[in-house]
């Protein structure tokens, strides 16, 4: 039996469940559980829960909590007793072949139902092993091995498919591990989560006012008075502030408020901002960065010494960067400053590589270096650390600098924290002077923008 609309009926065999379709006010609940010794290990970063939890709240779905625990069918069996009261619960890994795949076991046994080999899941493993040219053996068939009375999951990209259950009135959802597959597999769920949760299912609506190089507690102590004076969350409206580096993005959970009052709270923050609001949003500073340039018909190129390559990285990470990034420089060592990039060997002499005329040379040089490539350059050369500081040049130190034809701006900041947080903030500065050198052209705006495709 595969997933689809109306296929949950037959799950409510084994435990009837409430229909949560009947009252649109309650916001249905979930929790993610993620199996896997890795990830108390601190061997995989656990990145299905946020993929989960992101696809979840576009669903309207609360998550209410979630855990990793232990390839052990005690620790899968006490998670999923805890995650009982809550409307829908998400679990990954533990599905594969092998000996420490347990989370059907454990599902089976909580629910006191026996496994069975799923004909359905059979069916599936077999044709995508076939699509691979591998024959289907015994270990591959320990994947089909399923709680009695579950739903299979189609699993489009993998060997192992997942499963549903209802386990006294909570949708259990189990997914592989594999990141890839849990995506691929999210976008099917679709279906069982309108059936199970009711046609009132909808994103709870939010706004999202994106903020540069504030520290959070001068951001709060700045826009916490504009929203009570509007009442804002007096009106229902939640505000949640998320610092990523220099960047805050500053959430309005609507709720009840209206949106009129809502507009007026977002049009007085940004009054109280200014130009450190750079877009209203899902979509962050590097795609907006993308979408100006495009929006211009201008390339960028970076020359990064302190940042490795991020610059470039994070730039095509965008897609369609294709169109506003051809190449970039990374000029570690300063024979490449010198020799790729131009950077005057007398200078890097007499001011050192972390320096504002090295800066100024490796964005004005890499706008040479990549001709017919290019229109802005920006350069980036700091100290990352651990090592490498001095008194008059701390760890932390970089100098940015943007150039683009008509002139070169230099910056240098002061970063903190350690060498992958110093990377990763010189990163989004960096990002920043370009848009920054944009807006005063005239060519970067605030606007209201979803992530881009
Ligand atoms: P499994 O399905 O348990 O065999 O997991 C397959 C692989 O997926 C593991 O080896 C991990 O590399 C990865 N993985 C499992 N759980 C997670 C998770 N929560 N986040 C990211 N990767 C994961
Ligand atoms: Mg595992």
């Amino acid at each position: 039996m595969f997933l689809g609309g109306g296929r949950l009926c037959a799950l409510r065999a084994v435990c009837t469940c409430t229909d949560l379709g009947d009252d649109p006010g309650v916001q249905p609940s979930a929790e993610i559980i993620c199996v896997g010794d890795e990830l108390l290990a601190g061997d995989t970063l656990d990145t299905n829960s946020a993929d989960i939890a992101r696809f979840l709240r576009l669903w309207g779905v609360t998550v209410r909590r979630a855990v990793s625990v232990a390839d052990g069918e005690a620790a899968i069996v006490g998670a999923l007793e805890d995650a009982l009261g809550a409307d829908l619960c998400v679990v990954t890994g533990g599905l594969g072949p092998t000996g420490d795949d347990l989370t059907a076991a454990a599902v089976a046994s909580a629910a006191g139902v026996d496994r069975v080999r799923s004909p359905a899941a059979i069916e599936a493993i077999t044709a995508r092993l076939a699509a691979r040219g591998h024959a289907c053996d015994e270990v591959q068939l320990r994947q089909a091995e399923v709680p009695a009375g579950a739903t299979i999951v189609d699993n489009p990209i993998g060997i192992a498919p997942g499963f549903a259950l209802d386990l006294r009135g909570t949708l259990v959802v189990c997914l592989p591990g594999v990141p890839t597959e849990v995506r691929a597999m999210l976008e099917g769920l679709a279906s069982l989560l309108r059936a199970r949760l009711g046609d009132a299912l909808g994103p709870r609506p939010r706004r999202i006012l994106r903020v540069f190089g504030l520290r959070e507690g001068d951001l709060a102590g700045r826009l916490e008075p504009i929203f009570a004076a509007l009442g804002l969350e007096a009106a229902g409206a939640v505000v949640h502030y998320r610092a990523r580096g220099p960047e805050i993005e500053v959430t309005i959970d609507v709720g009840g408020a209206p949106s009129a009052l809502v507009d007026a709270a977002i049009s007085r923050a940004r009054e109280a901002l200014g130009d450190a609001v750079y877009g209203l949003g899902e979509a962050d500073l590097a795609a907006r960065v993308v979408a100006a340039l495009i929006a211009a018909e201008l390339r960028v190129a970076s020359a990064e010494s302190c940042t490795g390559g991020r610059v470039a990285a994070a730039i095509t990470g965008i897609a369609g960067s294709s169109a506003c990034f051809h190449g970039a420089i990374v000029a570690y060592d300063n024979g490449v400053k010198s020799g790729v990039l131009g950077v005057d060997e007398a200078i890097l002499a007499e001011h050192g590589a972390v320096s504002e005329p090295v800066a100024r040379a490796m964005a004005e040089g890499v706008r040479v270096a990549l001709a017919g490539h290019a229109d802005i350059g920006v350069g980036i050369t700091g100290i990352a650390g651990p090592g490498g500081g001095s008194p008059a040049k701390p760890v932390g130190t970089v100098d940015f600098a943007v150039s683009d034809g008509e002139r070169t701006t230099h910056r240098r900041l002061h970063l903190r924290g350690d060498r992958s947080t110093i990377q990763a903030h010189a990163t989004a500065w960096a990002l920043w002077l370009v848009w920054e050198r944009l807006r005063e052209r005239g060519l970067a705006e605030v606007t209201e923008l979803a992530e881009l495709a």
